[in-house]
């Protein structure tokens, strides 16, 4: 199993700030989970997956990391109503691999550029679906460190929320699928051609940094029509594309992305009067 020591935490996030991590632990597959035991019991080791929600302080990250990215990757078709994928998978490749089995519900993956591990913990969503719509069961690793599958009843799930107190990290999922519901093959590219001209996806971000408020206004829409006093601080500021993206130009620190994240959460407070919630996670 692959362990770094003392490294920039930058590599490890596509908004690519971050001081450095004392330690990551890449575990591949069964045996390293279990050897890594100890390290998912304590109570402050933190998993990740492709960094792409997020942000490690200027100052680092000083107790353990856990990276699930590089778990062996594995999708698979299981009978008539299942598809197994490992947390390690990429979103856009099980969003394909679906598409390339004209298996429809999956499409809106493409493009959330997550592990499906991140993607279970932040119930990643896009074009009015969700992760969790899909989920049938889960392994997990509890607090005890070991594997466990649950089903979807044991979670409480909200809107880019999963509560999971008891458990450490998400392993493996089994999707359901309904092989009934028509199969549309333009809607991957729609959903990834409504992207490309709407989101500034290939520069250093953390996708979508607020919460929308409610479902009938997007924090974008808000931000759009805000009079901002900020909307750049240090190397951090807010994209032109897509105003609820902050862009790092390369020079940019998690305290510019703080100060960015609460001038313009006043900024809303004073103008609407609404509280806008971060949906980008710092430690
Ligand atoms: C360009 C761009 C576009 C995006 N578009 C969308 C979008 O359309 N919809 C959307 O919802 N999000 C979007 N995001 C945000 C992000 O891609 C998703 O939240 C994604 O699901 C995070 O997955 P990750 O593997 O990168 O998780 P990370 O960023 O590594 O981690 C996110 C959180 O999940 C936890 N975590 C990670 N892996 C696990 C695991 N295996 N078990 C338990 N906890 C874990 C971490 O501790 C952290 O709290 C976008 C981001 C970018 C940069």
């Amino acid at each position: 199993m692959k362990i770094e020591k003392n490294i920039s935490l930058k590599k490890y996030t596509t908004i690519r700030i971050g001081g450095n991590a004392k330690v990551i632990y890449f575990p591949e597959n069964t045996n390293d989970l279990k050897k890594l035991e100890n390290i998912f019991t304590k109570s402050d080791t933190l998993i990740i997956g492709n960094g792409s929600n997020i942000v490690f302080k200027d100052s680092g990250y000083r107790n353990d990391l856990i990276c699930l990215k590089r778990l062996k990757k594995s999708l698979s078709i299981i009978g008539s109503k299942n598809i197994y994928a490992s947390a390690g998978t990429s979103c856009a490749r099980l969003a394909k691999y679906a598409h390339n089995n004209h298996i429809s519900g999956f499409e809106f993956l493409h493009g959330i550029p997550g592990t499906i591990g991140g993607s279970l913990k932040m119930n990643a969503g896009a074009f009015g679906s969700e992760i969790w719509d899909l989920v049938e069961f889960v392994t997990v690793v509890n607090s005890k460190g070991k594997l466990v599958k649950l089903s979807k009843k044991d979670f409480r799930v909200s809107y880019r929320k999963v509560d999971m107190k008891r458990h450490k990290a998400f392993i493996d999922v089994y999707f359901k699928f309904n092989k009934n519901k028509k199969f549309d093959k333009k809607l991957l590219n729609s959903f990834m051609n409504k992207r490309t001209s709407t989101q500034p996806i290939n520069q250093w971000s953390s996708g979508c940094i607020f919460k929308n408020p409610n479902g009938k206004v997007s924090a974008s829409k808000i931000i759009d029509q805000a009079e901002l006093t900020v909307s750049r601080v240090g190397g951090i500021y807010v994209s032109k594309k897509h105003c609820n993206y902050f862009i790092n130009d390369g020079t940019g620190t998690c305290k510019n992305l703080e100060d960015l994240i609460m001038a313009i959460k006043k900024d809303i407070l004073k103008q609407y009067n609404i509280k806008i919630e971060k949906e980008v996670c710092i430690y």
